[in-house]
């Protein structure tokens, strides 16, 4: 059997291992497998890749190998769970980086057909746009530059001549590819350019938005860089990124009732207060919210961002369980957008050993919450907000919400009455059946925990 032979049926091994592990990425239950998975997929892809095409020596690829290794189970370990979505970013500026060079490179290899051309060209434009904008992404969630929204008076026309100028550049490139052509640097320039200019509009918040579309940029790049370099494991893997990112954008932006549209260039974060809340704030004490728990049958644990910030899943994971040997019937209720990143509570719950089955998603937990006796919201806010349900001015009206406050009594953990990301005020608070558990969460719940002794 020949090599190339060879290659390709790991290339067929490869994407098999993708496409389950993307699959199982779908269930709390399996996604550390799928994710190991698909990272198999990946190794074999690269060593059969390396190999094949004779690029590089054995001693080259255990060399790499090991250095990613030590560079990833760092990153993984040192990198505080707050901060994954920044690590994100950082990755997939890598993606666009890698796509733009083997891009690139691929002009320095015999002449090269107007097909090959216009994939190179997707390839740096795309990559070059995507690492610039990861960067900027990075900076903005890290807060290493200001994470406002930057919007000046003529940005979409300055952002229009920009994108004219790519496709001129990009025309002019086509017609005569060679590597020194000062057409290719001015789209690369463009490119970049773009890259900043297309993230800097979008507030610190949306982040998570932009850098899950960036994810499916970074693939959109590698697939045109499998193109430009013919390499089938590097389209299959570049579609899968492009087609997963999406979709999950996609779902990002329906869970809070947006469009992508709106995500992009309306500058979030600066909006209209609903109608006016009236009512009452009644706050209980560590001591009393002991003596209703003790006395419920039924608890629901609604996290939120609040509970990442004061790393409260452990201490929840604790008084679930001490609840449930007193004969509670215990629940983890979780909404897609909950916490500033895909599955964040998800992973923290995980991290705390939560069992799956108790985890239950929005839609299956909403119809039964009357039966709750206790709803504890943890630091969760605009994904419980009313106000999304019954206020056509609120401005988060129409997102789907978790209704806690349909619970026979809600008890609210929260530092003060401050207004969640979207910076709307809530009503939940001043519920008849409310009570507000004012503190840092994680002190709250070690607190109730000790009245159980
Ligand atoms: P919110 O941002 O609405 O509210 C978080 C609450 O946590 C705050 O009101 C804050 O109140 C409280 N909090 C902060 N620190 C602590 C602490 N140490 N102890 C107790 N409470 C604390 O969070 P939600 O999870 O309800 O909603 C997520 C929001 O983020 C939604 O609007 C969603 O659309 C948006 N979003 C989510 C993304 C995702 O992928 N998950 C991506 C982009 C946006 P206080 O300061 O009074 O303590």
């Amino acid at each position: 059997m020949n090599i190339e032979l060879i290659a390709n049926f790991a290339y067929i091994l490869s994407a098999a291992l993708f496409v389950f592990g993307l699959k199982m990425l779908g269930s709390p239950a399996t996604a550390r497998r799928g994710n190991l998975l698909s990272s198999l997929g990946m190794l074999i892809a690269l060593i059969a890749g390396l190999t094949a095409e004779g690029i590089l020596g054995y001693e080259f690829i255990i060399g790499g190998l090991v250095m990613g290794t030590l560079i990833g189970a760092l990153a993984a370990r040192l990198v505080a769970m707050t901060a994954m979505p920044e690590m994100v970013a950082l990755f997939n500026g890598s993606g666009g980086a890698a796509s733009l060079l083997v891009g690139w490179a691929t002009l320095y290899h015999g002449d090269v057909s107007t097909f090959t051309a216009v994939t190179i060209l997707l390839a740096i434009l795309i990559g070059g746009l995507t690492f610039t904008g990861s960067l900027i992404a990075y900076g903005k969630l890290s807060e290493k530059i200001n994470s406002a929204a930057l919007v000046f008076p003529g940005q979409r026309i300055v952002n229009s001549l920009i994108l004219v100028g790519i496709l001129a550049c990009g025309y002019l490139f086509a017609m005569d590819p060679s590597p020194e052509s000062q057409w290719l640097y001015a789209m690369l320039a463009l490119a970049l350019i773009l890259g900043v200019m297309a993230v800097i509009p979008i507030g610190g918040a949306d982040m998570p938005v932009v850098i899950s579309l960036l994810n499916s940029y970074s693939g959109i790049a590698a697939c045109a860089a499998g193109f430009a370099i013919n390499n089938n494991i590097l389209i299959v893997a570049g579609s899968l990124v492009g087609a997963s990112g999406i979709i999950l954008t996609n779902i990002m932006c329906k869970a809070m009732n947006r469009s992508l549209t709106n995500v992009l260039f309306s500058g979030f974060g600066a909006v209209k207060q609903g109608k006016a809340i009236e009512g009452e704030v009644k706050p209980i004490s560590i001591e009393d919210a002991y003596y209703l728990l003790e006395a419920a049958s039924n608890v629901c644990f609604v996290p939120g961002y609040g509970m990442a910030v004061a790393q409260a899943q452990h201490v929840v994971k604790e008084l679930g369980s001490i609840l449930e040997a007193n004969g509670c019937e215990v629940s983890y209720a979780i909404h897609p957008v909950a916490g500033r990143m895909p599955g964040h509570m998800n992973v923290l719950l995980a991290e705390a050993d939560v069992p799956y089955e108790q985890l239950v998603e929005m839609d299956d937990i909403n119809p039964r919450i009357e039966n709750v006796d206790v709803a504890i919201v943890i630091g969760a806010n605009d994904v419980v907000n009313p106000s999304a349900r019954e206020d056509p001015d609120s401005p988060i009206y129409g997102m789907p919400i978790i209704n806690v406050d349909k619970a026979r009594t809600v008890f609210v953990l929260k530092r003060s009455m401050a207004s969640g990301f979207s910076g709307v005020d809530n009503p939940l608070f001043f519920g008849e059946n409310t009570r507000m558990l004012f503190g840092d969460a994680k002190e709250s719940i070690s607190g109730v925990i000790g009245e159980f002794g």
